[in-house]
């Protein structure tokens, strides 16, 4: 049995210099994560027998990739982000933590700073009267034992009708369809926005290049985004997935999950629109957010993942 080039000790001990294992300097949690990824790296060039050409069309994707400013988009795609939140899920469960509205992942279009306001807030800017199908979301924020949690920040974001989401989208208003609303005495909030649309990847950017690949679609149900806190509750990150939308199952970001699927119904009564005092056909949506108690006070925090416009 021959041993393969990349497990030689001259080789190991080579990617160890290159990790700069033997200097004092650097950080030493970067050096351990680098050197991992040198020694998978060789292992992977060395057991697929990776052509010259295949390496450098890897490095001209990666170049592409941060070029078009698709690296969390490609995560999301190749399930990774899905990923850690199954390893957060295994580790709560290790640790006797259960109860609650399941996470789901982030994805990379948050954007910090939405106008904050009490109980109730309307989402959109008008700009889609009379194409938007106007949507009434709303729901409480509840402890494990069914109690609601006053003050809690309910903190969404969604996509329009053409399944943008405005600061990426430069033709939207600022923090258009996304608000942060303060829940009531009885851990309430509610939202006047609009049934917003699925969308996918761009047809010609990196992440559906290797999607394309992998004979996969880009597509995601349409969905609203939420970040919610409260003091003394676990931060949650998730999502509510359309019940009408044919990716319900089918997503390519593998964010649908159980527990969080949102049924939204129609109403094309005059009188009903009249008495919410919109034109014609509208939707409404509610959902029951429910928070675990923090064991930390870190724990209470979303991650420090770098966003826009974070202060
Ligand atoms: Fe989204």
């Amino acid at each position: 049995m021959t041993t393969r080039i990349s497990h030689q000790p001259e080789i190991q001990q080579f990617f160890r210099q290159a990790a700069g294992l033997d200097n004092a300097g650097g950080n030493p949690r970067n050096k351990e994560i680098v050197l991992r990824i040198l020694k998978e790296t060789a292992r992977i060039i060395e057991d697929l027998q990776i052509t010259d050409d295949e390496f450098w069309a890897g490095v001209s994707y990666l170049n592409r990739l941060g070029g078009s400013n698709e690296a969390g988009l490609l995560v999301a795609g190749l399930g990774v982000e899905h990923f850690i939140d199954l390893l957060a899920d295994a580790r709560d469960e290790a640790s006797g933590v259960s109860g609650g509205t399941p996470r789901t992942i982030e994805g990379p279009l948050y954007v910090a700073g939405a106008p904050l306001s009490e109980g109730e807030a309307r989402m959109d800017d008008g700009s889609e009267d009379g194409v938007a199908t106007v949507m009434f979301l709303e729901g409480r924020v509840l402890d494990l034992q069914g109690n609601p949690i006053a003050g809690a920040t309910v903190d969404l974001w969604q996509a329009d009708t053409k399944g943008n989401y405005s600061y990426f989208d430069k033709s939207q208003s600022d923090f258009n369809l996304r608000r942060r609303i303060l829940t009531d005495a009885e851990g309430r909030y509610r939202a006047r926005s609009i049934v917003p649309s699925g969308y996918g990847c761009d047809p010609a950017g990196p992440t559906q290049a290797c999607l394309d690949q992998l004979g996969r679609h880009g597509q995601r149900p349409a969905h609203v985004h939420f970040f919610i806190s409260a003091p003394g509750f676990e931060h949650l990150t998730t999502q509510i997935n359309l019940s009408n939308d044919d990716h319900l199952w089918d997503d390519f970001a593998y964010a649908t999950r159980d527990g969080l699927i949102g049924e939204i119904r129609f109403t094309e009564d005059p009188a009903q629109s009249a008495k919410r005092n919109v034109e014609g056909r509208f939707a409404e949506m509610s959902f029951d957010f429910q928070l675990r108690p923090a064991r930390s006070e870190q724990a209470t925090q979303r991650s420090q993942r770098p966003r826009a416009l974070q202060a």
